[in-house]
Order: structure tokens, then C-alpha cells, then sequence
């Protein structure tokens, strides 16, 4: 048994058997062999095994986004799967095979040239050099993987075998998003922070994650068993039996009901959630509705943006499966770590301190933003759309607000003009920025709730990037000045008729829901997974001695004194 140490990202433990993910070096092509020396027929019959293995790996994706995300998403594997099938690139690779090329040298020949070709044009044909390299890298994965292996290399992450453990250098959001999370036993990663989307796509999926284990991740092969902890940030090789044993205790039940503090302080505990496959798992788990739904990820891995009406559906999904309770959808927060490609965000230095959220949404990209409201102010009209809540992400500014405000108001009217059915929904702010907490008076005296998000909060408080392990011990939510400024938020709510909740990922962590009780949070908000863990403890809390250990860990100065106030470790720790 040997343990490497990482950072725990979803608090669930899995064994399995590992499997690297090199997208990069998995494409290495052996050197060229003499012409001479290619077998030609064994090589088309290769190439021709291939292409099955591809066409087949890209219906399974087809159907399986059309079931999870919608149709239109669906039919960018249609358009790859024209590719694959191109009589113009098929007839040239075959010619380069007869003369002596290997399959995988004139697969990459071909493509590299169609790639540059389609580069070198403008707008939406240049976006579809990324279909030709998906389709590339499938038919290499495909014809490098050898006989047996093909169809699962061409499926890539979508199609691991059962109780696979995924090593990988760094995932991507849309590497996660593509986990079968039944297959896949644990994640763990050279890089990567705990929230990082990769990290909180994990999470939502329950998968198993310790990220940020550094080089030493390396030193553990393919086929290897391994367990993966994500509660104690532990990657185990070889687990004993005792070690395995734990991995088969499983969470406390789901609490269906609404709770309260043992003095009788109702607390909201809900679900953030990234689309539709989320919700089920969500009420399953006893959340009280959603406290955050990140619509970006209508908008990733696809060719266009969602159309109203797909967004209008998504969110009518989320009000009917949490028809009693409060569905908080946030407006589109891209850029910073959630590109999307079709959507030509700029280049910059800095994309954390860049054009991302509301800046985007009152800015190039106020057509999106005025479609998503339609979507909204549509949805919020349906059977159970008063549960509807929106907000807005990244504020900085009283004066984006009224903007935002005004953007809601002047949807109104043109729908009420088109004679469609709409109501305006409860409006917020997320907390997010230092600005947002020292103005929070303000935003709460002019909407409905504010919504405090810790990762990009700390991020910000602390200067310290989110998905950066080195600065992982930086960005720290139970920092002194993080702390400080969730009170001045929570202290701003008070004072008006706003609410206010918390649905960063600190909201999830029950060891701290004491503290956030204590400092006057009215919902927390969080993966799926904690929902019961986090209704269990609000039940324990007593309002009176939260609000105390609260004032007691404002007036801390460093961590170490803040997690010894907490009872959670040492003084100088
Ligand atoms: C946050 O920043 O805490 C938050 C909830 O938003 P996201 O993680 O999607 O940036
Ligand atoms: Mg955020």
C-alpha cells in the first residue's frame, strides 16, 4: 500500500483499476516505415476497421447528447460523422496507402492538410477545423490502440470500462462532462484545484476526485488498483482490505423535508446543478431546490448557442422537478476557465480579471443575454415557474445591475408587446468580486437575494487563481479577510429585505456549516452529493452559539486561528 497526497474534491471514496489520459501523447505516431515494406491490403483493411470503430463511437456520442443536452448538440456528431465519411479524404488516404504509406501516416496527412484548409477561412468554417481534428484523433486513437482495442480508444473518455480510475494530467471541463459516471470509479490529477470546473463537474457527477497530486501521480501505471479518497485528499495504490472496506460505507440518507436549526432557524439546502442530468440526482438527494444553475454548460461542447426555446425547456426541466421549491438560474458566466470556442472571446493576459460574466452579458454579448431572458421571463410564467429566481454573475457595479434590471424590464415589454406569457422572476447579484461584498448594501436595497460564490470570491479576496495548485493554500476560503467579507455581505442583507445564500463551494464543506449559519447565510447551496450530509448537520446547529463561534472566527486575524476557533485543527496551523 502506498499514498500519495492531494486535494479532495468530491468527498467520496472509489477503487478501481487505473488508466492514464494522454490525449496528447496518445497520438504519437510511430516513425515512417520503407514503402517497400507496407502491406497495403492489411493497411486499408486498418483503416477501413477504423472508420467503423469511429463511426460507431460517434452515434453512441450522438445519442447520449441527445438524450442528456438536446438534439441540436447532437448533430454536430452528425456533421463529424460526414468526415468520416468524406469520398474526397477517403479516396486520398487509400491512394497514400497503396503507395506505401501506413494507415495513421496518411490519416494524419490528410487531416493535417483538410485542418489547414478549413483554418485558413473565415468564421464559421474555421470552427469546424475542430470537428476534422476530433475526427482525426478518433481514427489515430483508433488504428494506434490495436486489434481489440479500437472501438474504446475511439470513444475516448465517453466509453471506459467499468471501475476505471482515470489518471490524467489536467481535465478539461468538457473531459469531465464526458465521464460515464457509472464506469468511472475515482479521478485523480497531476493539476488542477478544488475548484477548478473540472473539480466541481466531478462533483456534481459524485464522482470520486483528488486533484492537484503533483508528479508523484506519474509514478503510478496503467492497470494498476487504486482508491481514490476524495474526503481525505489521498490517492491510495495497492489499498489493504480495511482500506477498501471504508470505501463501502456509504453517506447518511437523504432528508426529503426542509430543515431547521435545532432552534428552529429554517435553513435552505439546495443543489448547484449544470443541466438537465443533474436534477434527478439532486431531488434524489433531498435538496431543497436549486441554488445555482451554471447555464454555461448549455452553452459548451456545441457549435452555436442554445436556441431560446432549448434554454426555456432546460429550465422549465429544472422548475418541474423542484416544483415546491426555489430554482435559482444564473445568466451565461463565460470566459475565465469556461471557453467556448463559437463565441470569439478575446484573447487576453489575464482572463480571470478579463471580459467574463455580466461584463460580456451588457457588453459584445448582449444578444445572448437578451435571449437567455426571454428563455427566463417565458419559463417564469409556467405552471411552477414562481420558484424561478435569476442572477446575475461577476458584478462589480451598482450601475451593471440597473443595467441587468433594465435588460429584465425591456424583455418584459417586448414579450408583453408580442402578447407571449411571461413574469418577472426574483432578481440577485452573485458575490463573487471584493467590490460586490463592499457594495453589497447597495446591490441588496436593489434586488431580491444575493448569492455569494466563494471560489471565485477567495479567488479574488486572496489573488490566487482557483485552478493554480501552487497557490492552492492561498486561495482559502476560511481566510480571515474571505470571512470578512461574506459577514459584510450577510451583515448587508439584514439590513434590507434581500436573502441571502451561499453557493460556492465552501457552502458544501459540513464542517463548516456552523460557521455559515452562524454568519447569517438564509440557503447554502452546493454539489448534490453533500446535500445530506449538510441538512443532518444544520439540524445540530443552535443559532445562538453559530453566531458566536461566527464573531469569534471574524475576530481571528490568521487560517491557524480560525480553524482552532472552528475546533477544526491548531492554532498555528
Ligand atoms: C463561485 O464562484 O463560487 C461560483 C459558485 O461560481 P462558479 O464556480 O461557477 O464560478
Ligand atoms: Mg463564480
Amino acid at each position: 500500500m502506498r499514498t500519495l497526497a492531494g486535494v479532495g474534491s468530491t468527498p467520496r471514496a472509489g477503487v478501481g483499476t487505473t488508466r492514464w489520459y494522454r490525449p496528447e501523447a496518445d497520438l504519437t505516431l510511430p516513425d515512417r516505415p520503407d514503402p517497400a515494406s507496407v502491406d497495403a491490403d492489411a493497411e486499408l483493411d486498418r483503416y477501413e476497421a477504423a472508420r467503423d470503430a469511429v463511426r460507431e463511437a460517434l452515434r453512441d456520442a450522438r445519442d447520449r447528447a441527445a438524450e442528456r443536452v438536446g438534439e441540436e448538440e447532437a448533430a454536430v456528431f452528425e456533421a463529424h460523422e460526414e468526415f468520416l465519411d468524406d469520398p474526397t479524404i477517403i479516396e486520398d488516404v487509400e491512394a497514400a496507402i497503396r503507395e506505401g504509406t501506413p494507415a495513421e501516416h496518411a490519416v494524419a496527412d490528410r487531416f493535417d492538410e483538410a485542418v489547414a484548409q478549413f483554418e485558413g477561412m473565415e468564421g464559421r468554417m474555421a470552427e469546424r477545423a475542430d470537428d476534422l481534428r476530433d475526427v482525426r484523433d478518433r481514427l489515430l486513437r483508433a488504428l494506434l490502440a490495436g486489434d481489440g482495442q479500437a472501438s474504446a480508444a475511439a470513444a475516448g473518455l465517453a466509453a471506459l470500462p467499468d471501475g476505471t480510475v482515470l489518471l490524467a494530467e489536467r481535465l478539461t471541463p468538457s473531459d469531465t462532462a464526458a465521464l460515464d459516471p457509472e464506469a468511472v470509479a475515482g479521478v485523480a490529477t497531476v493539476e488542477g484545484g478544488r475548484t477548478s470546473h473540472a473539480a466541481i463537474i466531478a462533483r456534481s457527477l459524485a464522482v470520486p476526485a483528488v486533484v492537484g497530486v503533483g508528479e508523484a501521480l506519474e509514478s503510478i501505471n496503467d492497470g494498476e488498483t487504486v482508491l481514490v479518497d476524495g474526503e481525505a485528499g489521498e490517492v491510495v495504490v495497492d489499498p489493504d482490505e480495511e482500506r477498501r472496506e471504508s470505501v463501502r460505507e456509504s453517506g447518511p440518507d437523504a432528508i426529503p423535508e426542509r430543515v431547521a436549526t435545532a432552534d428552529g432557524r429554517p435553513i435552505a439546502v439546495a443543489a448547484n446543478v449544470g443541466g438537465e442530468v443533474e436534477l434527478a440526482p439532486a431531488a434524489e438527494r433531498g435538496a431543497d431546490g436549486v441554488g445555482l444553475f451554471r447555464t454555461e454548460f448549455l452553452f459548451v461542447d456545441r457549435e452555436a448557442p442554445p436556441t431560446e426555446d432549448e434554454q426555456y425547456e432546460a429550465v422549465t426541466a429544472a422548475l418541474s422537478a423542484f416544483p415546491d421549491d426555489r430554482v435559482v438560474v444564473r445568466t451565461l458566466d463565460v470566459g475565465g476557465d469556461k471557453p467556448v470556442p463559437y463565441l470569439d472571446l478575446p484573447d487576453e493576459p489575464n482572463p480571470f480579471l478579463g471580459r467574463r460574466g455580466v461584463r460580456l452579458s451588457l457588453g459584445e454579448h448582449a444578444d445572448l443575454f437578451e435571449t437567455q431572458l426571454r428563455a427566463l421571463l417565458r419559463a417564469a410564467a409556467t405552471e411552477d415557474g414562481d420558484g424561478l429566481a435569476v442572477m446575475f454573475p461577476l458584478v462589480t457595479r451598482v450601475e451593471e445591475v440597473e443595467r441587468a434590471v433594465d435588460a429584465v424590464e425591456s424583455v418584459a415589454a417586448d414579450l408583453a408587446a408580442e402578447g407571449g406569457d411571461h413574469a418577472v422572476p426574483a432578481l440577485g447579484a452573485m458575490v463573487e468580486t471584493p467590490a460586490a461584498a463592499f457594495l453589497a448594501d447597495a446591490l441588496a436595497e436593489r434586488l431580491d437575494f444575493l448569492s455569494v460564490g466563494t471560489n471565485d470570491l477567495a479567488q479574488y479576496v486572496m489573488a490566487a487563481d482557483r485552478g493554480n495548485d501552487a497557490v492552492a493554500e492561498y486561495h482559502d476560503p476560511l481566510h480571515p479577510a474571505v470571512l470578512r467579507a461574506l459577514d459584510r455581505t450577510t451583515a448587508a442583507a439584514e439590513g434590507s429585505d434581500a436573502w441571502v445564500g451561499m453557493c460556492g463551494e465552501m457552502a458544501g464543506d459540513p464542517a463548516l456549516t456552523e460557521l455559515l449559519v452562524g454568519l447569517g447565510f438564509d440557503e447554502l447551496s452546493m454539489s448534490a452529493v453533500t446535500v445530506p450530509e449538510v441538512k443532518a448537520r444544520v439540524r445540530e446547529v443552535d443559532a445562538d452559539a453559530a453566531a458566536s463561534l461566527a464573531n469569534e472566527a471574524l475576530a481571528c486575524e490568521t487560517r491557524g486561528e480560525v480553524l482552532y476557533a472552528l475546533g477544526l485543527g491548531e492554532r498555528d496551523a
